[in-house]
């Protein structure tokens, strides 16, 4: 991940898209993948405001084991008939090893979400493949942890690596993690890697995603990942912090006024 060892930065070519060349990708979708209709409802909406990826979890890690856990198998298959309908890739993330080669077939971008950055056998399994990975940064890991666990996946071979500050754990209880943009330059400047942010996890509040969003690209992210549903108050998962695709598209207007946005 040294940027001394590789001063130019890394893209990462994902069919049509590239993460972290001149352009700022936008990654959107639903926190929890929930139906067919509101899948490729969402995916039609992101897809025609202009974002590049589909976000969907089909396994979620919740905090609490009585809450959704999300729709499995049967899920990743609701993501493939969106992307069949959109063309839009998709990005979910990978819990467990034993559904790794079905995510090899069927996944565009394997998300190692913030509880697994430091699931060491889980990060040298993904570092065997060539799929790029999104590592989000766990939610009490210092830069250094974030790009030791980057480390690990690219030291097995994998260098298509791209790293997502999604907010730490701190006192402020106001916004559920404290979103920490002054990683980005950091991490750009140690590291050669892609960075985005991840506005609805880092703030947990929806009003909050447009400000941020803008920040996070004003100090020098690559790209966004942005949760966004067609009911947020009727939301499995994560909806007080879900944008509408209304809210989304008038998003996407603004970035596109201050970033070349694709
Ligand atoms: C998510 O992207 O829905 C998610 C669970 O993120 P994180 O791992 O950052 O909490
Ligand atoms: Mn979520």
């Amino acid at each position: 991940v040294n940027r001394n060892l590789h001063p130019i930065n890394s893209t990462i070519n994902i069919g049509e898209n590239s993460i972290g060349s001149n352009n700022i990708t936008i990654i959107a979708g639903p926190c929890s993948v929930e139906s067919e209709e509101q899948i490729v409802n969402i995916a039609e909406r992101v897809k025609a405001s202009g974002a590049t990826f589909l976000r969907g979890g089909v396994f979620k890690p919740r905090t609490s084991p009585y809450s959704f856990q999300g729709l499995g198998e049967n899920g990743l298959e609701l993501l493939k008939i969106a992307k069949e309908k959109t063309g839009l890739p998709i990005v979910t993330e990978l819990m467990s090893l034993e559904y790794l080669d079905m995510f090899l077939e069927d996944v565009d971008v394997i998300q190692i979400g913030a509880r697994n950055m430091q699931n060491y056998p889980l990060l040298k399994e993904v570092g065997k493949i060539k799929k790029p990975v999104l590592l989000k940064r766990g939610m009490s890991a210092t830069i250094e942890e974030f790009l030791m666990a980057a480390e690990y996946i690219m030291l097995e071979g994998n260098e298509n690596v791209i790293l997502c500050e999604r907010g730490i754990r701190t006192f402020e209880r106001y916004t559920r993690n404290t979103l920490d943009l002054s990683a980005v330059p950091i991490l750009k400047k140690l590291s050669h890697l892609p960075v985005i942010v991840d506005p609805s996890h880092g703030t947990g509040l929806w009003w909050l995603v447009e400000p941020l969003s803008k920040a996070a690209i004003a100090v020098g992210a690559d790209g966004l990942i942005i949760e966004v549903h067609n009911d947020p108050l009727n939301a499995r998962c994560d909806g007080e912090q879900s944008i509408t695709t209304g809210r989304f598209q008038k998003l996407m207007e603004s970035l596109k006024l201050i970033a070349k946005v694709e």
